[in-house]
């Protein structure tokens, strides 16, 4: 019997895999409802790949833009740098397919299969400590509520406040904000096409938009900090971004965050039926679009290995030969976090080496992350 705290991506991934190997577990969750806000993600085909594998891709499909191209443009003067051929990559690799979707829909679909299994969610349950007493643990929360467990997965997204004393986690301050907005399509001042990621790069900051929802686009801002005059968002200070884009940017409602970086270090007991998963076990830069990806990864890994073995030492084991991949993916999203934000002259050569290599080669520098066999 397994105590999942979290019902988000890898939460629900990890139990609807645990339910068809008849493994026995419950869900906590701090919140009362789904998430409110329709925003984007990225589900790329290391992910889709597992969704098919559980049988939910072919549900979740209708709700989902199907990627064929990233188009990575100037913000200069909104030119073609480069078009990533999605989907002649997917298709040379045998790969499942690159797909956008809104967050809560997304949710709602693993929460309906969830719910299908019979599976108890246990609402409003706002963890605050696990203790580890030897041959079992303790799940606190409310003021003196506990719950006696003897397996746990944690899955509770990013925190500054690990659950477990084994858990350590040092935040450090990136000096980036993320901006983020919902816009229809013919609000945005570039043409957006229904299969297509658009990467809009300058100096100070880069733009994510993408279709995935209705007729509506995501809209993700990366910025450097100091840019920012906080007190009316106003985006004045950016040189090197086309004006009909200046205007556009000044003019949005955004929802402001920092990007904060956390570094997530685990300290676990190999003997012992506790395990951690998504942002919760590693916080990833969000330039390389691979946070939800990871998470879903995560806990396919972690159910199967549960699902195959009874030895908590066996799981820890094969749960550890992630690393190596997370730590890849960490450093690609830092390097990435790099090319993005260069200055010139760094810019102005990455440009001319977008416009004058092989599009598809830069996909297949990539294989390694999509093309991935759990
Ligand atoms: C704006 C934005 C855009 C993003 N875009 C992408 C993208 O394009 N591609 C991508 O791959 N990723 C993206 N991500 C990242 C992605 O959403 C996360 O990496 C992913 O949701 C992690 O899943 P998770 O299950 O680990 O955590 P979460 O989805 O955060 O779920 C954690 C769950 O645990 C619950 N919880 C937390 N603390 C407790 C507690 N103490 N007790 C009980 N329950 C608790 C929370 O309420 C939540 O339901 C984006 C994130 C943001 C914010």
């Amino acid at each position: 019997m397994y105590d999942i705290i979290g019902s988000g991506i890898a939460g629900l991934t990890c139990s609807q895999i645990l339910s068809k190997s008849n493994i026995s577990h419950s869900i906590f969750e701090k919140e009362t409802s789904s998430p409110e806000d329709h925003y984007g993600i990225q589900i790329t085909p290391n992910a889709s790949n597992i969704l098919a594998k559980i049988g939910l891709l072919d549900t979740i499909l209708p709700d989902m833009h199907v990627i064929n191209n990233i188009e990575i443009i100037s913000l200069r003067n909104l030119k073609t740098l480069t078009r990533l051929p999605v989907n002649e990559f997917v298709l040379n690799n045998n790969l499942s397919k690159y797909f956008t979707i809104s967050r809560k829909i997304l949710y709602e679909h693993l929460l309906n299969a969830v719910n299908k299994n019979g599976t108890v969610i246990e609402n409003n349950k706002n963890i605050s400590n696990i203790i580890d007493h030897g041959d079992h643990f303790d799940i606190n929360y409310g003021k003196n509520d506990t719950k006696e467990s003897r397996g746990i997965i944690i899955a509770s997204g990013s925190s500054k406040k690990p659950l477990l004393k084994n858990i350590l986690i040092k935040q450090t301050s990136s000096n980036y904000l993320t901006l983020r907005a919902v816009a229809k399509k013919k609000e945005f001042p570039f043409q957006i096409k229904n299969d297509s990621i658009y990467v809009f790069l300058s100096e100070d900051l880069h733009i994510v938009a993408y279709p995935f929802f209705e007729d509506k686009i995501n809209i993700v801002v990366i910025a450097k900090k100091n840019n920012l005059n906080f007190n009316n968002i106003s985006i004045n200070h950016f040189k090197s971004v086309e004006n009909t884009f200046h205007d556009f940017l000044n003019a949005t409602n955004w929802t402001i965050w920092n990007l904060n970086d956390y570094k997530t270090k685990l300290f676990l007991d190999k003997n012992k039926p506790i395990f951690v998963i998504g942002d919760a076990a590693h916080t990833i830069k969000p330039h390389l679009a691979q946070g939800a990806s990871m998470a879903i990864e995560d806990a396919y890994s972690l159910a199967v290995s549960i699902s195959n073995n009874s030895d908590p030492k066996i799981i820890h084991d094969l749960m550890e030969k992630r690393n190596a991949r997370i730590k890849k993916v960490i450093r690609r999203s830092s390097t990435n976090r790099l090319i993005f934000h260069a200055k010139q002259p760094v810019s102005y050569f990455r440009d001319i080496y977008l416009r004058n290599t092989k599009p598809i080669s830069h996909l297949n520098s990539l294989k390694w992350l999509y093309n991935y066999e759990i």
